[in-house]
């Protein structure tokens, strides 16, 4: 009773604080420090709504007092529905998440109280999410008898131990290892909700295993149309449970990443002090520093002194350009005389331009801004060789060979190419194991992917296998299905979805618009 009355007391106010950060978070005019901290606002007040929610839903269960309204849908085209806000984090994280039905593409309409169900589904699923690692994977399936209705979530995750299989039902119960946005009442509430429509929720898990969710529902029908269930739950609730906010953002993530490498501290101190307003920077203290950290951050720009202990400047920019991890970075020599200046000229080292000491502090932020630019012109030449042009356009789209890259960018682009393509129409092909086979650490791989391309690796992958799928359409016979599953998507009603989002046609419209 005193939680309820809380709970209602606390909703007003609540709702009074969620509306103005709602607002908020939709302005234009933010900060990406400003943005960090009223998403994280944003976020948070959505988790304490659905909590302040549940717990009435509970309150008026346990009183008798929560009813059913059922409406007649199609439960197939619902769960779709249901699932697609998962796919943004399920992309992210890389986790598989495949649909199965027993019956293949039918309808399957039945009567139920679709807020509620789709609160069950959104429960389990964020659970499977919550408790899976990245590169897993979850299935959802459904079918039906006639006479039942069954769907289950299963996710290849940490599992449950068996002492506490027995409890997760109950209120508030939680195993030791909370998740930080876990309260325990969730599963109880699901539980409630199933038991309402005169069903059952049950549980079979392994720990280190996974668990497997099964909810039975009986088939009923109401008089009256099939009608579209609405969706309660969107993207943004499913980003609020499950996504983690990136607080590396509160560094200014406009501003590109600037590595000073100088042994005179005044000259380090000089430089940040004059770049400082458009760079992030960080500084190291000698070459071997440097390389350190250059491979750990992999800055947008590197600032090296000539002359300098432990391993001089021309040694330093060498090894960056050597190392794939930091060979595409642009560096510019700090050089004292004309003597280093001809070094420099003459000693390959691979440096992108020189300044020579005393130098103009215009001249300083023009050499800087000219290098980003040039490596921003490449990333976009990059973006648009993966983006494809609209098929009716007919301006030429740039292709990779006219890219300008060094040697070794060229050289790792190539092989990477070859160990995805080799595997395209593998759809559990993970990020990890590409980056192994390229002998790279998984962050470095991604870093050194999204640094040439400006694509996070699985983004590319999928862009990717679309610009093949596109190739596929149109210049073979072949089935929408068997491009799908050709170019590694794990279902066709999936590769249409991303097709569609990438070129604003979906592949059987491409397909009818060719056979006209
Ligand atoms: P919470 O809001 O804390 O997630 P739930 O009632 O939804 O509460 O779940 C209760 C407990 O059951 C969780 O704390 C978690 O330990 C466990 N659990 C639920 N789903 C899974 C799963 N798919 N894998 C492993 N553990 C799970």
């Amino acid at each position: 009773m005193f939680f309820t009355n809380v709970s209602h007391d606390l909703r007003t106010p609540l709702t009074l604080i969620a509306e103005p950060v709602a607002q908020l978070a939709a302005a234009k005019n933010l900060t990406p420090q400003q943005q960090t901290l009223i998403r994280i606002a944003d976020k948070n007040t959505k988790i304490l709504q659905r909590l302040i929610n549940q717990i009435l839903d509970f309150r008026k269960y346990e009183n008798g007092k929560l009813n059913l309204k059922l409406t007649e849908i199609d439960f197939a085209k619902s769960v779709r529905d249901w699932m697609e806000s998962f796919y943004t984090i399920a992309r992210k994280r890389d986790i598989k998440l495949t649909l199965v039905s027993s019956d293949a593409d039918e309808q399957l309409p039945v009567a139920l109280d679709t807020e509620k169900i789709e609160r069950v589904f959104f429960n389990i699923l964020s659970n499977a999410f919550k408790y899976t690692p990245d590169n897993g994977s979850i299935t959802v399936s459904y079918g039906s008898d006639g006479k039942v209705l069954t769907f289950s979530v299963a996710d290849v995750g940490e599992g449950i131990s068996e002492r506490d299989l027995g409890n997760i039902f109950d209120r508030f119960y939680q195993v030791d290892r909370i998740h930080p946005n876990g309260s325990g009442i969730g599963l109880s509430l699901a539980k409630a909700f199933v038991e309402l429509h005169g069903g059952t929720i049950a549980v079979e898990s392994t720990l280190k295993k996974g668990s497997v969710f099964t909810v039975t529902l009986p088939v009923k029908h109401v008089a009256g149309e099939v009608t579209e269930a609405q969706k309660n739950i969107g993207g943004k609730e499913v980003t609020a449970e499950l996504d983690t906010i990136d607080t590396s953002l509160m560094v200014d993530s406009d501003k590109p990443l600037l590595l000073i490498i100088d042994d005179n501290r005044d000259i380090q101190k000089l430089v940040s002090e004059l770049l400082a307003d458009t760079y992030n920077i960080i500084t190291a203290s000698n070459g071997k520093e440097g390389l350190r950290l250059s491979a750990r951050y992999v800055p947008d720009l590197i600032i090296c002194d000539v002359m300098m202990p432990v391993m001089d400047g021309l040694e330093c920019c060498r090894r960056i350009k050597n190392e794939v991890t930091t060979s595409h970075i642009p560096v510019l020599m700090l050089t004292a005389c004309t003597m280093d200046e001809q070094r420099v000229q003459g000693y390959d080292s691979g440096a992108d331009g020189y300044i020579s000491k005393p130098f103009n502090s215009a001249v300083l932020r023009a050499k800087c801004t000219s290098l980003i630019d040039n490596r921003k012109r490449i990333k976009e030449l990059w973006q648009s060789s993966l983006m494809p042009a609209p098929a009716e356009s007919k301006a030429p789209q740039p292709e990779k060979k006219d890219i300008p890259t060094g040697d070794i960018d060229d050289d790792f682009y190539k092989r990477f190419l070859a160990v995805f393509k080799a595997e395209i129409s593998n759809s559990d092909l993970s990020v990890d194991k590409i980056a192994s086979h390229m002998g790279l650490e998984r962050s470095q791989f991604y870093r050194k992917i999204k640094a040439l391309t400006n694509y996070a690796p699985v983004e590319l992958m999928r862009r990717l296998r679309l610009q093949q799928g596109r190739t596929l359409l149109l210049t073979t016979d072949k089935t929408i299905s068997e491009i799908a599953y050709d170019t590694g998507f794990s279902t066709p009603a999936y590769f249409t979805k991303c097709y569609r989002d990438a070129y604003g046609e979906t592949p059987s419209e491409v397909r009818s618009k060719m056979s006209r």
